[in-house]
């Protein structure tokens, strides 16, 4: 995995009409990047807070190929914004599951209303896909799973994540291994 903002091959993701980045430049701080090996959660060098690319122009493939959730599903009301909820949803570079990535200014943003009751429909969901969300702050992840969520520390982009159920007395019970791989 090259990193967090790496497109899904074959993707063409085009944004919704009339959507816009405007002043938003969430995804240029809370991806990891390695085209610009730019860690998840740090500013890009040459980001402008709230102005946008700095090397507009000639910035990475990556870069011109990205789009957030909110960018490209004009089901997202404003409040999910990236730069108005303090997080950016994606899916993860293999095209499954999805990723919550959160400033880390804001770290609690996702856990707040409306945002939270509609994350853990979404966990509901993708259960039923045998997907799962996952929630990164920087280097925190936060595997949120059916019935529970799991703190998993630092986890880096390179690293694997495998979920795994048992049946229990009461339903499933999820689990979560992070297998660590070399950067
Ligand atoms: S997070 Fe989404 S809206 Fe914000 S700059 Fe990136 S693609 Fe645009
Ligand atoms: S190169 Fe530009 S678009 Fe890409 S992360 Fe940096 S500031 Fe954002």
């Amino acid at each position: 995995m090259a990193g967090e903002a790496e497109p899904v091959a074959g993707d063409t993701l085009q944004p919704a009409p009339g959507r816009a980045c405007g002043s938003c430049t969430m995804c240029c701080k809370v991806l990891e990047i390695a085209d610009l090996s730019k860690a998840a959660g740090k500013w890009c060098v040459h980001v402008k807070p709230g102005r946008g690319c700095g090397v507009y122009d000639t910035r990475p493939g990556v870069c011109r190929e990205f789009y957030c959730d909110w960018m490209v599903d004009a089901r997202y009301g404003p409040e999910w914004k990236p730069d108005t909820a303090k997080f950016a949803i994606s899916p993860l570079t293999q095209g499954t599951n999805l990723l919550i990535a959160v400033d880390p200014n804001f770290p609690n943003a996702w856990r707040k209303e409306p945002y939270h009751r509609q994350i853990r429909e979404w966990v509901k969901a993708c259960e039923a896909m045998g997907k799962f969300v996952l929630v990164r702050i920087g280097q925190r992840c936060i595997a949120l799973l059916p019935d529970k969520d799991v703190e998993l520390g630092a986890v880096g982009v390179n690293d694997d994540l495998f979920v795994s159920r048992d049946a229990g007395p009461s339903g499933y019970v999820y689990s979560v291994e992070v297998r660590r791989r070399p950067d």
